[in-house]
């Protein structure tokens, strides 16, 4: 196991200055910045036996970025940006889980990994303004800063259905897909969830197995992703502009580098506006709704405009048309839940071993030894794949079981709904760090532009001060309400709130509903986040 050497004795207490928790995208940036650019005492702890995060569990079939590769990737290393080939525009999970373990080499990160090893406490000791930590494997740490990098979809969700022990197939999670894969040849299959996981999971599947059955309680809109192999003139192309096309992502709302639109929908005539989305869902990916409108997550009438087109597009694709109404999302606006993009998804309904189940109309009771029943029948399955997402944003970070000051819990702090500033602090749980927290843009963006922002301030701030002697940072309530009331009230001028989406916290049962990314964009917290520190950390209380 590539573990560092540098690890607790046992029994022992190990300190260090900075505790990081997770080695995916996030936690591999934070590693290289405090070890080996501000020199201090780290050590990352991570659940799995590899590097990679969401690359690491998420290997189910199909699963592969929909962002494109070639901003789907670090920035902060010339060296590494100009060295690393991407093959195609949206790469495999294998392709990312190799980049990643590539950055984990170049920049000799594993020897200060722990892995197999997860946090399973955090609790902030005031006397001496340190976290201390302990771990599933019997480790006590003692860190000065504690750094979250968990993630925020990586706590995967299967729902308590009736019976779920008692299937005697095989089932699995999209979320922590068995290393080894899983044959499907002549296997009756059953997929639950049509978020993007089973977006991409559904042909690949369809392809193997002798019968997948999906079962969908809400349709998406989904958009073809046109995936292709990068020719080496365009991956030179690309090279030679990296630092503008960095520039466009970290200045832009969504962290990618397309020219926005800036024309309203109902400025054009229902002719020009079917021609911009013909064109954009031609082009495929995140385009479709970034360059077609610029009003499309702000009017309902705007954004029924590329819905409709949508719709009919699946009405096209699906020759069945009672699928194809089961199919066409009506019950949220076009972008307010995470947009999927596919390759042959509603293409996949058209084949004669694909079935589409409705658990709207009829909701699934019970998985039973043999299959599934739902309120109206009953399916025999050999294996049943769970694509049902995640408690995301706050899951991860939650089961840390976190306490701050007084011994407060952050479980309870955050009962009804998360609560930050910046999505970087919370009050009464100083020295603590969350990349990509709630209340930042996260989710909302192509995520290592927020992840590299993210991990740079936390880094300067650690940096300012160790350089002014102070020991505690901590936000201060009135900064945390305002930030608070500034996210409600940015998600309140969207439709956003419309949609019953995990962003939302609407997949959980019993968890609070309320919007939990910024949606403001990327580029205005950036400069806000700017705007704190050039004001010596406005809203931020240190002392000595
Ligand atoms: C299927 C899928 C597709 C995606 N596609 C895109 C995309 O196209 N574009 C995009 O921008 N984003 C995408 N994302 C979001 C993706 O999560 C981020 O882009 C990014 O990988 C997050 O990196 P991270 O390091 O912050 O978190 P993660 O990659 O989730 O890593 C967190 C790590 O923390 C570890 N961990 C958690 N809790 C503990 C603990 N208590 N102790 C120890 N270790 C712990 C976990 O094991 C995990 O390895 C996708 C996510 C999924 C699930």
């Amino acid at each position: 196991m590539p573990n560092s050497s540098a690890v607790a004795e046992l029994g022992g207490v190990r300190t260090l200055d900075v505790a990081i928790v997770g080695a995916g995208f996030s936690g591999l940036y934070m590693l290289q910045r405090v070890r080996d650019v501000l020199h201090l005492e780290t050590q990352v702890f991570e659940a799995g036996d590899g590097v990679g995060g969401t690359w690491y569990w998420n290997r189910y079939p199909g699963a592969r970025c929909d962002s494109e590769s070639y901003y789907y990737s670090y920035s902060f290393s010339r060296e590494l940006e100009q060295e690393w080939n991407w093959s195609s525009r949206y790469p495999e999970q294998p392709e990312i889980l190799g980049y990643l373990n590539h950055v984990a080499d170049r920049f000799d990160l594993r020897r200060s990994i722990r892995f197999e090893t997860r946090v399973t406490s955090a609790t902030f000791d005031e006397a001496s303004n340190r976290w201390n930590l302990t771990t599933d494997t019997g480790e006590r740490i003692s860190a000065q800063f504690l750094v979250s990098a968990v993630g925020c979809l990586s706590s995967s969700n299967t729902p308590d259905f009736p019976g779920i022990d008692s299937f005697e197939g095989e089932c699995y999670h999209t979320g922590a897909w068995p290393h080894e894969g899983v044959d499907f040849t002549g296997k009756r299959v059953g997929l639950i969830g049509t978020g993007s996981t089973g977006i991409q999971a559904t042909p690949v599947i369809a392809a193997q197995a002798q019968h997948l059955t999906v079962f969908q309680r809400t349709p998406n809109y989904s958009i073809p992703a046109r995936n292709e192999p990068l020719s080496a003139e365009l991956a030179a192309e690309i090279k030679a502009n990296y630092d503008e096309i960095r520039q466009k992502c970290r200045d832009s709302d969504f962290g990618f580098p397309y020219v926005p639109s800036e024309r309203l929908a109902g400025d054009a005539t229902p002719e020009e506006q079917r021609r911009v989305y013909e064109e954009l869902w031609q082009l495929g990916g995140f385009r479709f709704f970034m360059s077609s409108f610029s009003d499309l997550l702000t009017d309902e009438a705007a954004n029924d405009t590329a819905a409709e087109f949508v719709r009919a597009k699946i009405r096209e694709i699906v020759k069945d048309p009672a699928t194809a109404e089961l199919l066409a999302p009506t019950d949220h606006p076009y972008g307010t839940k995470r947009p999927p993009i596919d390759t042959s998804y509603y293409e996949s309904y058209n084949r004669d071993n694909v079935t589409l189940i409705d658990v709207r109309k009829a909701a699934i009771v019970e998985i039973t030894a043999g299959g599934l029943r739902t309120e109206d029948a009953e399916y025999a399955l050999d294996t049943i794949v769970y694509a049902t997402g995640f408690d995301a944003m706050t899951g991860a970070l939650l089961k840390m079981n976190i306490r701050g000051v007084d011994g407060m819990r952050l479980a309870d702090k955050w009962a009804d709904g998360p609560r930050s500033l910046l999505g970087l602090q919370v009050v009464g749980f100083p020295n603590l760090f969350t990349i990509t927290g709630p209340g930042s843009p996260s989710v909302l963006v192509n995520m290592p532009v927020a992840i590299e922002q993210h991990v740079e301030w936390i880094c300067d701030c650690i940096e300012y001060l160790g350089r002014n002697g102070l020991s505690r940072i901590e936000a201060t309530e009135a900064a945390q309400n305002a930030w608070v009331q500034h996210v409600f009230d940015e998600a309140d001028e969207t439709l956003f709130p419309l949609a019953n989406s995990w962003y939302m916290g609407a997949n959980i049962p019993g968890k609070t509903r309320v919007f939990m990314p910024y949606v403001g964009g990327m580029g205005q917290y950036r400069d806000r986040c700017a705007e704190v520190v050039a004001n010596g950390y406005e809203g931020f209380a240190m002392q000595n």
